[in-house]
């Protein structure tokens, strides 16, 4: 199957999903949108109102931020992939169980297997704990991490930024910097035949020993 059918799949199944309790009380499932073979993945936390309203997701306030920032570096939705962590909106946006995310977990996996994107970029702690369960955001964020062969960058939410002034400007910096050298570095290690998926797992250090940048 091609990227676009396997994603075409996993979008079918989220909207009839009942894994888990989210789904009795929303209006759409979320599943994610964006290029087929986007470069870049951005994994945010779950949908909120406007999501849940038109089953997109990144489409409220948070989403016009995440807009901006795209823009900042260049990039815009339809080359790049968008999705959560949890697939339907939490009732009053509280944050996901963590049965709630087991139950999605899959859902992601496969759109990361589907995409193969070069670098993946988590917003919040949220998608941050998918990749690295101990880490704090206060640390890493803005870090390119290579973990599974694959980099990953770890923002705060934008969201986050909106309600809190002082991390505004720490989101688009990090943005700025991490997202264009994560990219180029990427390139680099596939030169190097260094990216690749899960194979290079046992071969490799653990994820802190490998911050890039
Ligand atoms: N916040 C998220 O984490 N995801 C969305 O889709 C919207 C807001």
């Amino acid at each position: 199957m091609t990227a676009e059918e396997l994603l075409q799949c996993v979008a079918q199944e989220v909207v009839a999903c009942q894994r888990c309790a989210l789904y009795r009380n929303t209006v759409h499932g979320v599943p994610g949108e964006g290029s087929p073979q986007a470069e870049v993945m951005f994994v945010g936390e779950g949908p909120g109102y406007h999501e849940d309203r038109q089953g997109r997701p990144f489409v409220g306030p948070a989403g016009a931020f995440l807009n901006e920032l795209l823009a900042s570096v260049g990039l815009d939705r339809g080359t790049v992939f968008i999705t959560n962590v949890v697939k339907h909106r939490p009732p009053e946006n509280r944050d996901p169980l963590p049965e709630e995310i087991a139950a999605c977990s899959d859902y992601l996996t496969r759109q990361i297997e589907a995409i193969n994107p070069k670098v993946i970029v988590t917003l919040g702690r949220f998608s941050m704990a998918r990749f690295f369960p101990t880490a704090r955001i206060g640390q890493i964020h803005g870090q390119a991490k290579l973990l599974d062969g694959r980099l990953v960058v770890c923002m705060y939410h934008p969201a986050a930024a909106l309600h809190r002034a002082e991390l505004r400007q720490t989101v688009i910096d990090d943005f700025k910097r991490a997202i264009p050298a994560a990219l180029a570095e990427a390139k680099r290690l596939a030169i190097l035949g260094k990216l690749g998926t899960a194979e290079k797992k046992d071969d490799a250090p653990p994820p802190e020993q490998l911050t890039m940048f």
